[in-house]
């Protein structure tokens, strides 16, 4: 599959990503925004549930069965590109909560206000920091949680820390 150079994806490769409307109400579920052809798949090693697949040898593409995944997020962590998120639009109130790697220091707190980034690092808006795990039993990169409007959901995929009050 032919892409951009910088790495961002294309429209039509994030909605190859996206489960449909449906699946994204019923709560937590992976989306994997992994379209290289290389030879990896910790991703699908870390899912317990056997939802993620890659077809042929190890150089294809994941895909995730939206009816199997539960969201548990542990191949978010498992993956070394950084390339899986878990996105739960299931909540009321016209918030979504997107789980992302997270791989800086200082980690945010619970209840920070953070400024939610898009793919091509362009700001969207603000989050909330919901939750943040970092153990043992994700070995790898710590998962970080923000709410964001739930239309920002499919867009937000990092961000930054507000300065403190001077
Ligand atoms: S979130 Fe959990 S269930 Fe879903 S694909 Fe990842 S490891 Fe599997
Ligand atoms: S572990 Fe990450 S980079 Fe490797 S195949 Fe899976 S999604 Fe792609």
């Amino acid at each position: 599959m032919s892409h951009r150079q910088d790495g961002i994806l294309e429209p039509r490769q994030i909605d190859a990503s996206v489960p449909a409307t449906e699946r994204l109400g019923r709560g937590p579920v992976a989306i994997i925004e992994c379209v290289e052809n290389i030879p990896c798949n910790p991703c699908v090693d870390a899912c317990q549930k056997g939802a993620i697949r890659i077809e042929g040898d190890m150089n294809g593409t994941p895909s995730v069965d939206f009816d199997i995944c539960d969201g548990c997020m542990l191949c978010v962590s498992a993956c070394p590109g950084l390339a899986i998120f878990v996105v739960n639009k299931g909540l009321p109130g016209g918030v979504a909560e997107v789980s992302l790697p997270y791989e800086y220091t200082p980690l945010p707190s619970v209840g920070d206000t953070v400024v939610t980034l898009s793919r091509e690092g362009a700001v969207l808006g603000e989050g909330t920091i919901q939750r943040v795990l970092s153990s043992k039993a994700l070995d790898r990169t710590p998962i970080v949680t923000l709410s964001v409007p739930a239309d920002h959901a499919m867009d937000v995929r990092h961000f930054l820390a507000k300065e403190p009050p001077a």
